[in-house]
């Protein structure tokens, strides 16, 4: 807060693009409010999606701010963590032992992490993805966890680091060096907080391989949704485009894309304390892909995207898998999709 009170200049750019901040002013006078219980609590309107940072010509970060103040309101017993419970309850199962899985062969220093997601909405697409990858790196593993960006993301500190810090040392202490992830919000967790691990997108390694020629006629146009935890990772962009051509689709640009990207509204768990957010945010995506189909690689986005528009996630295209769900996948179905991978017999 200190930072942003000396650095920022009220020039408004970040708020533009962002209802928040339109409701609770500049970066600016959010600082200078301090830390009160009440504007540390405001801080949970924030879905920390990171627009802000991307178009700050100061280059702060607003959303780093704001993450820090919900730290703080945690600390102090300001939350009342009821309103998050279905967040915190899908994390505490995802971590648990009923879902948890390593399958780890013995050499294996690689392994590919699908993260939560994925495996609920779409776990014939995991195990298509890494018998993709497996022919690529004959050694690698699978793991079946959860990096904990639930308790990240409302400011749990101790509650995160418990949860991530078990799974790090898990993972070296079996001889893991390198992690390929298909989730871009565990791509980010783990970058920021593995460390010594090697965190690469599994879409830049599938990317990097022999791609099939697109045909001269694409099949349809898409537009690509890019999550906001990749708002600034250029590279999984690059290589999701890559894939979702090389499956014979023509691409036609959001005009928020790349690092201007828009959050879907599932991010920071905001619909916990204003509901109504991913209604407001995904139809604003959908308004701006004007009825073409939107592609992601992010489950949770393409499932929040599902309630306004065709939305897919570019594993779908990947397993030619082009009739995309016409609603979000139910919370039963996501368990039993999950217990299905961590029985699955795979290796
Ligand atoms: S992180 Fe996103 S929601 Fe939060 S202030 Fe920045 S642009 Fe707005
Ligand atoms: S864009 Fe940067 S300088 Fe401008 S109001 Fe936002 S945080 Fe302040």
């Amino acid at each position: 807060m200190t930072d942003m009170a000396a650095s920022c200049t009220s020039c408004g750019e970040c708020v533009r693009p962002c209802s928040f901040l339109q409701q609770q002013g500049t970066p600016l006078s959010i600082a200078q409010q301090g830390a009160t219980d009440r504007n540390l609590l405001a801080a949970y309107g924030c879905s920390l999606c990171g627009l802000c940072d991307a178009v700050c010509p100061e280059s702060l970060s607003p959303s780093g701010m704001l993450r820090a103040m919900r730290s703080e309101a945690a600390d102090r017993g300001l939350v009342d963590l009821k309103a998050y419970a279905p967040w915190l309850n899908y994390e505490k199962m995802g971590a648990s032992p009923f879902f948890r899985r390593d399958l780890i062969p013995p050499g294996c220093t690689i392994v590919f992490f699908p993260g939560c997601s994925l495996p609920g909405t779409r776990p014939d697409a995991v195990l298509e993805l890494f018998k993709r990858l497996r022919l690529m790196e004959p050694a690698i593993g699978l793991v079946l966890d959860c990096c904990g960006k639930i308790s990240h993301d409302l400011g749990l500190t101790d509650r995160f680091t418990a949860l991530f810090g078990r799974l790090s040392q898990r993972l070296r202490h079996k001889g893991i060096t390198r992690i390929l992830t298909a989730c871009p919000g565990c791509s980010k967790i783990m970058r920021n907080y593995g460390e010594g691990l090697d965190v690469t997108s599994a879409y830049e390694v599938l990317a990097a391989g022999t791609l099939p020629t697109p045909p001269a006629s694409p099949l349809n146009v898409v537009t690509i949704h890019d999550p906001c935890p990749a708002r600034f990772d250029p590279a999984q962009q690059t290589a999701v485009r890559q894939l979702v051509q090389s499956c014979g689709y023509q691409i036609e640009e959001l005009p928020s894309h790349g690092t201007t990207t828009r959050c879907c509204g599932q991010g920071g768990m905001v619909e916990g304390c204003v509901p109504g957010t991913i209604k407001q945010e995904t139809r604003l995506i959908a308004a701006e892909a004007a009825g073409r189909p939107v592609i992601s690689s992010c489950a949770s986005c393409s499932d929040s995207l599902t309630t306004a528009t065709a939305a897919g996630h570019v594993v779908d295209l990947l397993i030619n898998k082009t009739d995309f769900p016409a609603k979000p996948v139910s919370s039963a179905r996501r368990w039993l999709n999950r217990l299905k991978l961590r029985f699955a017999r795979i290796l």
